[in-house]
Parts: structure tokens; C-alpha cells; sequence
């Protein structure tokens, strides 16, 4: 393209709140096959609310305050949206207390130390790595393929309630998923959380292609392995566990809403935090390819 077409073209997109960190980005986006979106937060408004409370029967867990005063403390010290979100409602509930241990594992949950009880607030992987093999209750499964997240609390090795989770479904995400497949591109949903869930997501919002319980590092994966087919791959992401297949991939697009981190290793940002930015930023790089042949 001509230079005079790439500052046309990054006025444009900056107009419609699509920053393109350089001229490049511009022009290669119109190349992009396939789109993979990440879940919660892009898909999603990224605002997950409480919906249920499973109580358990638990040797040191009997109420609800009680479970929520384990699960909120315990997840006290966490940058997690989910733990913020469940850090609120818990205190509604209960009084919380900063935990004596805390450790974080990426995408599954965090572990700490409350009131001398080891406490873990994850998912059923976190559970399975901590060698808890007890049944899970059927409420999980039903929640899930309603398109719940599910969080699973244990105390002392013993599940001692579920919590469940929803986040909307941005209002304009269907239409601009439409909007890309009737564009050509092919478009896939990577997400940290659980199959079920995701299934019932990708349903909602039209995506056929989904791939579920990720870690950061397999959502790169998933990248390379489409760009060793020859394609070019555009990412769309928000979170912190977003920013090495945001960097990984041909183009990444991030969302202003969502981290700072992912806002740094992408190519291109869309002020507006919803995927109707995509479709704008991908018609613009195809016009402005257009004009200068
Ligand atoms: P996504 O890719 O959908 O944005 P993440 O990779 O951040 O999701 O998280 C994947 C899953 O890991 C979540 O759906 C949740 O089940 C679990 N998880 C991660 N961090 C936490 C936490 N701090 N508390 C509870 N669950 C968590
Ligand atoms: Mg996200």
C-alpha cells in the first residue's frame, strides 16, 4: 500500500476506535483466515455475577456463610476477574480474612490457608491435581451446559460447595461472528474454561469450532498449529492469559477493555471491547488493500 493509503486507512480505523500499532498491521490484516476468540471477556462482557450456591455436607463447612468466608478469603489476594467478582459477593455474606498462604495456578484456581484449613477455589482440573477424586455433585454438569462456569471449593480435601457463575454474552457478539463467516473467515472459540460450558457458548453465538480448558500456553499452541497449515491467524483477546498467543499469532487484536499486558502484546486495539471492532478493523484493511491495486 501506498503510504498515503496507510495513513488514510489508520485515521479511519482511529476514528472508529481501531488503533493499529503500525501500517503493517493494517495491511496484513485482510490476510487473516481464520479468527480465534477467546471466552470470557471478549465473547462475553467479562462481568460473571453468582447465580447458585451448592452447599455440601463438610465436616467444617456447614453453612453458606461458612462456605463463602472460605472461598472469598482464600481468594482475597487474587487478580483473577472470577476472584474479584466472588471476593464482593462472599463479603455480602460473610467477613473475610487475608489467607496465611496463597498460591495461584494459571487457569485452574488458587490454593490458600484459612483458619489453618487448606482451601482450594478452581475448577475440576485444579481438583484432580490436588488428588481429589470425589464424585462431583449433578448440579455441576446441568450448570455447565447452560453455559455456567462452575467453581468447585474444597476444604481439607473434601468438596465442600459448588459455585455458580454466568456472564452475558455481549450484545452485538453473534452478529459480528455472523458478520466474519459471511466474510470467508473461519472462526474458533479458545477458552480456559470447561468443555461443557464452552459447548453451550460456541452454540449460542453461532461458532461450530471451539477448543476448551487451555492453559495460555495452549491457546499458543493452537496458534502455531494453524499457521504450520499455511493460514494466517488473527487472535482476539482481553486477558492476561490472552497475551502470548496475542503475540504469537499474525495479528493480535485486544480489546481496550481488558489488560494492559494483552493491550502491549497485540498489533491492534479496539477501544470499543466488542467484536463488531474486528469486522470494522478486518473491512478496513481490505479497503484500503483495494484502493491501492
Ligand atoms: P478464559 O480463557 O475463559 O478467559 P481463564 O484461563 O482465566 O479463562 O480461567 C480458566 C478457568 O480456570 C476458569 O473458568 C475457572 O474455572 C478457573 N480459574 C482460574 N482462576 C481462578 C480463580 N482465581 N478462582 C477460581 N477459578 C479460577
Ligand atoms: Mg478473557
Amino acid at each position: 500500500a501506498t503510504p498515503t493509503a496507510i495513513v488514510v486507512g489508520t485515521g479511519r480505523g482511529a476514528e472508529m476506535g481501531v488503533f493499529f500499532k503500525s501500517g503493517e498491521h493494517l495491511e496484513s490484516l485482510h490476510q487473516a483466515s481464520v479468527v480465534l476468540l477467546d471466552k470470557t471477556g471478549t465473547i462475553t462482557i467479562g462481568q460473571p455475577v453468582v447465580t447458585d450456591v451448592l452447599l455440601l455436607k463438610h465436616k467444617y463447612v456447614r453453612t453458606k456463610s461458612d462456605l463463602l468466608r472460605f472461598a472469598g478469603s482464600a481468594e482475597l489476594p487474587s487478580e483473577h476477574p472470577l476472584a474479584n467478582m466472588l471476593v464482593t459477593f462472599a463479603r455480602t455474606h460473610a467477613s473475610l480474612c487475608e489467607p496465611a498462604h496463597f498460591s495461584a495456578f494459571g487457569g485452574r484456581g488458587i490454593r490458600a490457608v484459612i483458619e489453618g484449613h487448606v482451601v482450594l477455589v478452581g475448577n475440576a482440573e485444579l481438583m484432580r491435581e490436588h488428588n481429589i477424586q470425589q464424585q462431583m455433585p449433578w448440579q455441576k454438569q446441568d450448570w455447565e451446559t447452560t453455559g455456567k462456569t462452575v467453581i468447585i471449593i474444597a476444604v481439607d480435601g473434601v468438596i465442600a460447595g459448588l459455585i455458580a457463575i454466568s456472564d452475558t454474552v455481549h450484545p452485538s457478539s453473534a452478529q459480528a461472528i455472523a458478520k466474519l463467516k459471511r466474510m470467508g473467515l473461519e472462526v474458533m472459540m479458545v477458552t480456559g474454561d470447561n468443555a461443557q460450558t464452552a459447548r453451550a457458548m460456541a452454540a449460542d453465538v453461532g461458532i461450530q469450532h471451539f477448543y476448551a480448558e487451555l492453559s495460555p500456553e495452549d491457546k499458543v499452541c493452537i496458534v502455531r498449529h494453524l499457521q504450520r497449515q499455511g493460514r494466517k491467524v488473527a487472535m482476539v483477546g482481553d486477558g492476561i492469559n490472552d497475551a502470548p498467543a496475542l503475540a504469537s499469532a499474525d495479528i493480535g487484536i485486544a480489546l481496550g477493555t481488558g489488560a494492559d499486558v494483552s493491550v502491549a502484546a497485540a498489533d491492534i486495539t479496539l477501544i470499543s471491547g466488542d467484536l463488531q471492532g474486528v469486522v470494522h478493523a478486518i473491512e478496513l484493511s481490505k479497503a484500503t488493500m483495494r484502493n491501492i491495486r
